[in-house]
């Protein structure tokens, strides 16, 4: 019997990879479900070729309807929680994923999470789900599975410090003054990942890098003081893990998502895989590795100081975040009004217990109201 795989964001840059390891694993896995919100035209051309029994499209995708009965955000759910469904690749981008990663893990289902706003908007949450349902988040996120690859089948106990690469994003050289300027063309020139335009954005501010840090608390139950960073720019080595005893174990290999998203569905185990690029240390050449420069990633240290903070805070800076990046791919603010605008939503939110939806998603909608005001004022 294969396994089923619901793929929900399935148009994104998540999505498509996962559908084309997928193609090379067709004895293994079979896709059961789709969802996406927009490009409904390759939806479309996805379920020709796959055949899954589920089709959703939020929201109608832009006004156009796919095959089978869904539509709104419910069909989220209703693709994660099929029967027919064992893992559910979670590739939508934002808060939009929250409530399907909460019904998977309720029903006992595998999440390979790419989603970490989720992670990160409620942490406690979707760690309790998981438990109480039995479901289990394995994580695709290139660092997050580097991380898991080095300490499966170790004891947490030995686990003393985890150490997540940053490439540094394609301002790495740049001044502050003139990344506050910077264009959108430039912030979504990643130099060694090709993903889809938010995460590329918050590559450039280093976000992405706080969103990490708290999906890895929440993930690995480590506490912040035991989660560093550390600019690598040939995004070689993914993580480093130190043992109690000083030993360090690392993941590497080229940048491709490929690997992380098949790990993701096959963990502990491993399976051969004939597309993915070989690693060479020879082609890798040098490799490099620098502190995180405060000054050219304020966002970064705003995203730490919401993490320690604890509660709804990193609810709010996931929020703020998201509005900030929305707007400034719109042209409607400049580069460095994404930090201002969070650090302005940061010092007005009061953070909260985020014990329930109910008091995410309201500290959530709050955070975003603030950061519409701040800014464009
Ligand atoms: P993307 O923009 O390329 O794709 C997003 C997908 O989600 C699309 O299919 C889109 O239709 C769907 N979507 C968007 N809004 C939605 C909504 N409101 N409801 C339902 N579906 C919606 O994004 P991506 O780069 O594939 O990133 C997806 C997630 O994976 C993000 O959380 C990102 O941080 C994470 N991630 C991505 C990469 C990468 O290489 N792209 C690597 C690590 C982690
Ligand atoms: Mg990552």
């Amino acid at each position: 019997m294969s396994v089923g795989v619901a793929i929900l964001g399935s148009t994104g840059s998540i999505g498509c990879t996962a559908l084309q390891v997928l193609a090379r694993q067709r004895d293994r896995f079979r896709v059961t479900a789709l969802t996406a919100h927009s490009n409904a035209a390759l939806l479309q051309r996805q379920a020709a070729e796959w055949k899954p029994a589920y089709v959703g499209i939020v929201n109608g995708g832009n006004g156009e309807e796919g095959r089978g009965k869904g539509s709104g955000t419910q069909c989220l759910v209703d693709a994660a929680t099929r029967p027919d469904v064992d893992i559910v690749v979670n590739g939508i981008v934002g808060a939009a994923g929250l409530e399907a990663t909460l019904a998977a893990l309720r029903s006992g289902k595998r999440v390979a999470l790419a989603n970490k706003e989720t992670l990160v908007m409620a942490g406690e949450l979707v760690t309790r789900a998981a438990w109480e349902g039995g479901g289990e988040i394995v994580p695709v996120d290139s660092e997050h599975s580097a991380v898991l690859q080095c300490i499966t089948g170790r004891q947490s106990a030995d686990v003393a410090r985890l150490i997540l690469t940053a490439s540094g994003g394609p301002f790495r050289t740049w001044s502050p003054a003139r990344v506050a300027d910077a264009t959108v063309d430039e912030a979504l020139r990643h130099p060694t990942w090709k993903m889809g335009k938010k995460i590329s954005v918050d590559s450039a501010t280093l976000v992405n890098k706080a969103l990490e840090v708290i999906e890895a608390h929440f993930l690995f139950g480590l506490p912040y003081a035991g989660i560093d960073v550390v600019v690598h720019p040939q995004s070689v080595v993914h993580a480093f893990v130190e043992f109690v005893d000083g030993s360090v174990l690392a993941q590497m290999g080229f940048p491709t998502m490929e690997l992380p998203i098949l790990y993701a569905l096959t963990h502990p185990a491993r399976v051969p895989d004939a597309g993915a690029r070989r690693f060479d240390p020879v082609v890798a050449g040098s490799l490099t590795f620098e502190p995180v420069h405060a000054e050219l990633y304020p966002a970064y240290g705003l995203g730490r100081a919401a993490a320690t903070a604890g509660g709804t805070a990193p609810t709010a800076f996931n929020a703020a975040n998201e509005v900030a990046v929305e707007l400034f791919l719109q042209g409607k603010i400049r580069f460095g009004r994404i930090a201002e605008t969070i650090a302005r939503v940061l010092e007005t939110h009061t953070a909260g217990p985020a014990e329930s939806l109910a008091a995410v998603r309201a500290a959530d909608s709050a955070a975003r109201r603030l950061a519409r005001e701040a800014a464009c004022s």
